[in-house]
């Protein structure tokens, strides 16, 4: 049953359109489980009743015409169950309804099991008998798996069905697409699928612009791969088992056939851009050998997918190309990461779109230092066809709408206005520092660092540097970099900024920030080595870092030293250690530093409830929201699936930052927010209730962040913040907070998403 479950789903995910995807469902269910009838039901998103889609078994011309209300029939209690029913003796039951379309009343059992994707009834499966016989245990499971299995796929093929179709119909217009906030902004454009090299299934669609030019690059991919192939085997001639090395020939033949390269030749000359050509005919030749009876031959499928990824990699020598990236383009990817934004003219690009990531992955940190709207986790998103469609981007709500009407359009289109005209405002008024409205200044400063610096955060009013993130210019380098280069780099963000503060935070690899050349394999990264946990186990690589950074302060006196992921206070002494070794080893050398002030990052649960022993030991104490509510609520910020369960505002987050709030004050030292919470604006505000000292945001973020500072007195602040106390849940916090704001005139910050 598992060989069989994996090869639907496989057909399925290759499938040429939504109904093929079906059919397949049907016809392989039906023979696999040898019973009579096997029929797909899916809930129509306008009408919201299911309507017979596919059947093998039932007459055909049912198909698309029978449909019914959830308080109907044996299928609609399935759906309205969201259980299996299993029937031995389907029309004895009070809800059996006949459809004579269908030719049903030949079959007497049944077996209904509800298409679920994330909470959401997509529809029903059903298999049906002659005979009166209860299904077994081992059908109900089956059914069960792959109704869970394949929802995702369904779900993405009724998309790409509704968003390709090239006579829209009303119902294909305005497709909604519901994934997580990941940088605020709207924007409208077209859009340019990122796609990885030589994966088949992240291929656009395209149209070929010049046939014969696509027809001589594939002969070209193909010429170059049957090289690849022949030095291949004459290398391994002597190595390889005879048999083995058949499989080079295997491949020469299969390169020699017709098949391969004739049919992909085919759909070039119908119109088709060679790479999403020779992506259709592999995908065809995988099914006909997945087909096959025989194990052997079945297996073959395999060689065929590995000799397209070959010929692939000859074909798309670049990804996205910067000069035809067009104004205004919206970057859609199945996996987008922050080197992507690397290969794209940044000027040009409209939004961020990535079917996988959530808003704390690093790229949507980095969309919102670079003021990109950005929708994260999109995963119904069927990415390779999206290519050059016009997409309007919410990156507040983490919406998008595929194929808009004029009426829509136009309405973005005065967002977008609407949103321009307030951020030049916005950006007017914040060059002064940011004070409460009873006078108590907040300064609030940048985030940098995520990758060179990529606006100049000097001219954004930012009152010094909060966070500088050390671990970039570690990741763009193919080695650790020497003590004398990192100098370098400390010290033009200590000028720059001098007498303004700037907190450089030493190396926090690990977790989801991979080092290439320091290779960390780890079930659990973000519960593993990370932050100053590897630090202190290296002490080559941290005493460096720390001379460097003391160094660089050598001229400037405004250096604050942050320690990342500190749980406990033996790391911050063993920190300590170190920094004061680095210190003496430069005073012994002759150079004349003085002691910076020195800060602990408070984001592992642990160090909430040591805040107070903590914070009597260094200068001052920063929050990392970003980790913390990770940490606290157990929900990886990565990880789109339980993106809707991450919320800086969920009451325990609150409580944990009065603690840190409170443990601080005792201590008598100042404490920051520097993870993404500090720049939503309703969190703000409960930020200042708190008497949060300062905060540190990404720039794009610092004129909303002062405009929600200037607004509110301290005493409003901590009335606010009384009230949430008393209430259990975030989306009520998240309403009364968004209502404090439009009160006070700010009523174009408040979006429904989350930071
Ligand atoms: C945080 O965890 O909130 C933080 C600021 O650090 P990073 O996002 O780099 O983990
Ligand atoms: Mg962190």
């Amino acid at each position: 049953m598992l060989g069989v479950l994996r090869r639907v789903v496989q057909e399925v995910n290759g499938a040429a359109d939504f109904y093929e995807a079906l059919q397949i469902i049907v016809t392989r269910v039906k023979g696999a489980l040898e019973i009579d009838v096997c029929s797909i039901y899916l809930k129509s998103p306008r009408s919201g009743r299911l309507v017979l889609m596919a059947s093998e078994g039932l007459h055909a011309e049912s198909v698309g015409r029978v449909e019914m209300d959830l308080s109907e029939g044996l299928v609609g209690l399935v759906a309205a169950r969201a259980e299996p029913i299993n029937l031995e003796n389907a029309p004895d039951h009070p809800r059996y309804r006949y459809f004579p379309e269908t030719g049903e009343e030949r079959f007497l059992s049944f077996l209904g099991v509800p298409i679920i994707q994330q909470r959401k009834l997509l529809g029903v499966l059903v298999v049906q008998h002659h005979e009166a016989l209860r299904f077994d245990d081992e059908h109900v499971s089956f059914l069960v798996t792959l109704a869970a299995q394949l929802a995702g796929a369904i779900a993405q093929a009724e998309f790409t069905d509704e968003i390709s179709s090239e006579t829209p119909e009303v119902s294909h217009v305005n497709v909604e697409v519901a994934g997580i906030a990941g940088a605020p902004g709207v924007a409208i454009g077209r859009a340019v699928v990122a796609f990885r090299l030589a994966d088949l299934d992240s291929i656009p669609d395209r149209e070929a612009r010049d046939v014969d030019q696509e027809l001589e690059r594939l002969a070209a991919a193909v010429a170059a791969t049957r090289q690849e192939i022949e030095a291949l085997k004459r290398r391994t001639e002597n190595i390889l088992p005879p048999e083995e090395a058949l499989l080079f020939d295997a491949y020469l033949m299969l390169l020699g056939s017709d098949s391969l390269v004739q049919r992909s030749e085919a759909r070039i000359r119908a119109g088709q851009w060679a790479p999403s050509a020779l992506r259709d005919t592999v995908r065809e030749s995988v099914r006909v050998f997945e087909d096959m009876e025989d194990a052997y031959l079945s297996e073959r499928a395999a060689d065929v997918r590995d000799l397209g990824r070959r010929v692939l990699s000859h074909l798309l020598p670049v990804e996205v190309s910067g000069e035809e990236f067009p104004d205004g383009g919206i970057l859609v990817g199945e996996d987008l990461t922050a080197s992507h934004l690397t290969e794209v003219p940044i000027e040009r690009l409209g939004a961020i779109v990535s079917a996988k990531g959530t808003g704390s992955s690093h790229i949507a940190i980095l969309a919102r230092a670079l003021n990109i709207p950005a929708v994260m986790g999109v995963s119904d998103l069927p990415v390779s066809r999206m290519e050059d469609r016009e997409v309007l981007v919410d990156g507040y709500r983490g919406r998008l709408y595929v194929n808009p009407n004029p009426e829509l359009r136009a309405e973005f289109l005065r967002l977008v206005r609407q949103e321009r005209e307030l951020e030049e405002d916005l950006r007017l008024q914040a060059r002064e520092p940011a004070a409460t409205r009873d006078g108590r200044p907040v300064p609030v400063l940048a985030n940098s660092g995520l990758l060179a610096d990529i606006r100049p955060s000097l001219n954004s009013g930012a009152e010094g540097v909060g966070l500088y993130r050390t671990e970039v210019p570690f990741m763009i380098r193919d080695r650790f970099p020497g003590e004398e280069e990192q100098v370098e780099i400390y010290r033009q963000i200590l000028a720059s900024f001098d007498p303004m503060p700037v907190t450089l935070r030493t190396l926090d690899v690990g977790g989801d920030k991979a080092l290439s050349y320091f290779p960390v394999k780890e079930d659990n990264p973000f519960l593993g080595w990370r932050g100053i946990r590897l630090t202190l186990d290296h002490p080559e690589i941290f005493l460096p870092q720390l001379r460097a950074m003391l160094k660089a302060s050598r001229d400037h006196n405004n250096l604050q030293i942050l320690f990342p992921m500190i749980s406990g206070l033996d790391e911050l002494k063993e920190a300590m250690v170190l920094l004061n070794r680095a210190r003496e080893e430069l005073l012994d050398e002759g150079h004349i530093i003085a002691m910076p002030k020195v800060g602990v990052m408070i984001e592992v649960p642990a160090a909430v409830y040591l805040v107070e022993s903590l914070a009597r030991r260094v200068d001052f104490l920063s929050v990392g929201t970003n980790d913390l509510v990770q940490y606290l609520l157990a929900v990886d910020r990565n990880n789109a699936r339980v993106a809707n369960l991450y919320d800086p505002l969920h009451p325990a987050s609150i409580r944990a930052l009065e603690l840190i709030a409170d443990g601080a004050r005792r201590a008598g030292k100042p404490v920051s927010v520097c993870g993404e919470m500090a720049s939503d604006p309703a969190s703000v505000i409960l930020l200042l209730g708190m008497g949060i000292d300062s905060l540190s945001v990404s720039v794009s973020a610092i004129p909303r962040v002062k405009w929600v500072i200037r607004s509110f007195s301290t005493d409003r602040a901590e009335a606010l913040l009384a009230q949430c106390r008393l209430l259990e849940n975030p989306d009520p916090i998240r309403s009364l907070l968004n209502n404090a704001l439009v009160q006070a005139g700010l009523g174009g910050l408040v979006r429904a998403g989350k930071t």
